[in-house]
This record gives C-alpha cells, structure tokens and sequence, in this order.
C-alpha cells in the first residue's frame, strides 16, 4: 500500500499591519491583534491534533514573545519569516543577512529547539536574488518555502519547481502549492486565495499534489482568523485581497484540517525531501 502523504501546514506569523506594506515606523501605532488570530488559530490546530511549522516575524516575536513562547510549547516547529518584512528583492544582500541574523537573534532568546526553515516576506525570492538561498545556508538553515512557481504582481516565479527539491546552495526549497490547470500554475496554498477561490477547489488543487505522489503546502497568517481587525488605508489591490472573505477562514480550516492529513515542514521534508528512501 502506498505511503500515506503528510502536507505541510504553515502560518506566517504576523500581525495585521505587518504585511500591507505600510511604512514600519508607523508600526507601533498599530493595534496589536496578534494573540486573537494565533489563539483561535492553535485551538483549531488543536483540535485537529496538528502540528505547524510557525514562520515567525522578529519584529511579531518582540510585540509578543510569550505568544511564541506558547507556539513552541504546544509542540509546533518555529522557523523564521526574517526581521523587518522586508521585500527581499529590494535589499542589498547584506541587508538580507543583516535582517536574517536580527530574526534569529530574537528567536534564539524564546525558543530552545534550533531554527531551520525560513519563509521570505512576500514570497519575495524571485530570480536574481538566489543568493538569499545562501545566505539561508550561511545561517545554518536547512529548508526554505518562499519561491511560489506563480505569476503575481509582487513576487513569483512561474517557471520555478513545483515539488520539494534541494537548491545548488544545499538547500531544500518547499514550494508553497500550485494546482496545474490550462497550461498555467493556479495558487491555491492558502492566505487570500484560501478565501477567494471556493474551498472545494482549494481543496481538490491540493489533493491533485497528492494524487501526484507530493506533499501539499499550505499557509495561513493569524490576522486571516480575526476579521475584527483594523482596516488600513491602503492601495486598493493590497486591500481587495488583505479582506476579502476572512470570515471565511475559520470554517473552511476547520473543514480542511479535517480532509486532509497536515503536520510541519521539517516532518514533510523529513518523509519526502532529499535521503528519503
Ligand atoms: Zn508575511
């Protein structure tokens, strides 16, 4: 019988105003939501009897440090989403490494187990910056889950690899699922088009991974649970997708954690990545 296939469910830790692309010095006038979304997010994950890989923002674990003192103590792997929530093809590359090392520095001082996934702000590790697949390895981290083989105005790459595979720099790239249709790779991994695609196609696009003998990834942000929050003035694209639907989010996980068998990046690596035999 073949080998049942475990997905990656991932959460890109965050609160509401960190990825709208408002400028960072007007961060602290923000409210701070993150506790609501992440604890409805670990009840679900809970009574799913999941474990997540968090990739957590630096500047999210120093707004709530026990908060990601509690993800890890519920079991979770924590990995690192960098500091500033910064675009990754506008930064220097030692801007990048400057910005990894302050993520881990925060993370090391919460968490005990060693961080060894990294997910870039954005998606945003596009051609011409795979560098930042080296300076991942010069940090220590074994696996990164931010080349989306998509074509979207702020980040893709859609002639990237679809499945898990291991990168000239040594390290595994886990791309976030794609569902193959008329000649074209559709996102259906999660965040907005979790909300704006019907679950049922969200759902099917992540089982045709399966049924081709992958692992599905998929990732959620914790503001996506607490459609209470804020509403920024922002560009409108930002916003469509930034709102739409979040009340949605919570039964359609609920409905998925329970179709679908999930646990961490580092346990599908583990099951599918390079060495597996
Ligand atoms: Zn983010």
């Amino acid at each position: 019988m073949a080998e049942k296939i475990i997905n990656a469910f991932t959460v890109d830790f965050e609160d509401w105003f960190h990825g709208i692309e408002l400028d960072p010095t007007t961060w602290d006038t923000c409210e701070d939501r993150l506790a609501v979304g992440t604890l409805r997010l670990l009840d679900l994950l809970a009574e799913a009897n999941v474990q997540a890989t968090f990739f957590i923002l630096g500047a999210a674990a120093q707004q709530a440090p026990d908060l990601v003192r509690e993800i890890a103590s519920k079991g979770h792997e924590i990995g690192t989403h960098g500091y500033g929530h910064e675009f990754v093809y506008r930064l220097e590359r030692e801007c990048f490494r400057r910005d990894l090392e302050r993520s881990l520095e925060v993370l090391s001082g919460l968490v005990t187990e060693p961080i060894r996934g990294y997910r870039a702000p954005y998606f945003s590790i596009t051609p011409g910056c795979e560098w930042a697949l080296e300076e991942l390895a010069k940090c220590g981290l074994t696996y990164d889950s931010s080349v989306f083989p998509v074509q979207n105005y702020r980040y893709g790459d859609p002639t990237a690899p679809r499945w898990l595979h291991q990168r000239a720099s040594g390290v595994v790239e886990l791309p976030p699922s794609t569902w193959r249709f008329a000649g074209r790779n559709i996102p259906i991994a999660g965040g907005a088009y979790f909300r704006i695609f019907p679950y049922t196609l969200t759902r099917f696009g992540l089982l045709q991974a399966n049924t081709a003998g992958h692992p599905a990834v998929f990732y959620i942000h914790p503001w996506e649970l607490d459609p209470a929050h804020p509403r920024a003035i922002v560009p409108r694209r930002v916003a469509t997708t930034h709102y739409w639907n979040l009340r949605a989010t919570e039964p359609r996980l609920r409905r998925l954690l329970a179709d679908m068998s999930f646990a961490t990046a580092a346990a599908v690596i583990e099951q599918h990545g390079p060495g597996h035999s």
